[in-house]
């Protein structure tokens, strides 16, 4: 089942960002330094070595992901702007690795991924402290060959709490009914650090998008109805998961995801709204389930020690209330783009199994607010009345769907 979300994910381009990630280094202040001197990539009789030098020592830890085999060293925190990647992948005998990419993840993490040639463990990762030579803490890794089968397994290895997730306690804050205060939304700028999305031009989906959530908060909050949140607040790479788990964490009632793809094939233009695709939903309930903490899927009700049939269940229960719900999100908001003359795609209403739709319990859409390739969309994006004009559309379709969706909830209670 797995595998074939990933095929899914793949062929829809948007999941997994947590994996490939492209090269720009975002904002960032790091508490270590890596150093170029004293940091190398090299080959040598089947085993790849791998030294960061670093200013100081840091918590870390490294682990794998499969398809295709990376190796991911986790810091807190370390920037590599100093290090030349490229360079390093130049190393003697390096032959096969695809790419070395660092920088910022989430609020003080750094994340190093490297695209291995082949299934590879480490025999040796150690951190050694107080060299001689000014380099005062030493990465070493040693990562041997390994069988495709081992391989897998340490890929498959969970997460430890708190390395992916903001922490337990922050979680699960139980939500009012439907109707009953402001509503929480968390707004979800798309990409963000060493992920920048879509680039034309010299611009990135990920600055648009933080430009556009910073003016649609404000005109929200101007409208007095909602509580706003961003999962984001500047240039940082925050995994798709997070995401959603800050949306829990803050007892988010809707989830709005922004983003302004390029494509690279055929013509799209317009505005389009995203929801859940159905046909996803058991696999992505599953996979969330395997993964995570059960106290950070849904708010309110502890899956603590359930076994994973059972949370996969009880989020498809939730789901079933959740995702026509969402849909009447998408509906309110797309008619009041239409009523303000906004550009909609042919098709302004689709679905699809975007990872950042998972949560079971929080209506969630993601917004194509236009197509960077298109350069119509990104002029409209750039242009400060167009946005004001999106953003006062978005406005109305969630007070709109929100009076909708509070007479609903009433409904359901009697
Ligand atoms: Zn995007």
């Amino acid at each position: 089942m797995r595998g074939w979300l990933k095929a899914l994910c793949l062929s829809l381009g948007l999941c997994g960002l947590t994996g490939e990630i492209a090269a720009a280094q975002g904002h960032f202040s790091g508490l270590a330094r890596a150093d170029a001197r004293g940091s190398s990539l090299h080959v040598d009789e089947g085993v790849a070595y791998l030294n960061l030098s670093l200013s100081q020592p840091v918590p870390w830890r490294i682990r794998y992901l499969a398809d295709p085999p990376r190796l991911v060293a986790d810091f807190r925190e370390v920037d590599f702007r100093a290090l030349d990647f490229v360079k390093l992948l130049q190393g003697p005998g390096v032959t096969g690795f695809g790419s070395l990419r660092g920088g910022a993840v989430a609020d003080g993490w750094s994340r190093l991924v490297l695209a291995l040639d082949r299934p590879r463990l480490a025999r040796l990762a150690e951190l050694k402290t107080g060299q001689g030579d000014g380099t005062r803490a030493l990465l070493r890794l040693e990562l041997a060959e390994a069988d495709e089968a081992s391989f897998r397994l340490e890929a498959a290895r969970r997460d430890p709490p708190g390395w992916a997730l903001p922490v337990a306690a922050d979680l699960a804050k139980p939500r009012a009914p439907r109707g009953s205060g402001p509503l929480v939304i968390m707004l979800d700028p798309g990409h963000g650090g060493l992920d920048p999305g879509a680039e034309y031009g010299g611009q990135t989906e990920a600055g648009l998008m933080l430009i556009f959530a910073r003016e649609l908060k404000e005109a929200l909050l101007r409208n007095g109805f909602s509580d706003v949140r961003l999962t984001r607040e500047r240039d940082v790479f925050v995994p798709l998961e997070t995401r959603i788990a800050l949306a829990h964490g803050a007892g988010a009632d809707v989830f709005i995801s922004l983003h302004a793809d390029a494509v690279t094939e055929g013509v799209a233009r317009g505005a389009t709204i995203y929801t859940m695709a159905a046909e996803a939903s058991d696999a992505a309930s599953a996979a969330l389930a395997e993964r995570h903490d059960r106290d950070a899927l849904m708010s309110g009700v502890d899956l603590t020690g359930q076994d994973d049939l059972i949370a996969g269940i009880l989020m498809d229960m939730a789901r079933v209330e959740t995702a026509p719900r969402a849909a009447a999100l998408s509906e309110d908001l797309v008619q009041a783009m239409s009523e303000a003359g906004i550009a909609l795609h042919r098709i302004p209403r689709r679905s699809a199994a975007f990872s950042v739709l998972k949560a079971p319990d929080i209506p969630s859409v993601l917004i194509e607010l236009g197509y960077l390739s298109s350069a119509g969309d990104l002029q409209r994006l750039n242009d400060p009345k167009w946005r004001a004009n999106m953003a006062g559309t978005i406005v109305t379709g969630l007070q709109r769907w929100s009076v909708r969706d509070a007479a609903q909830g009433v409904l359901l209670r009697q």
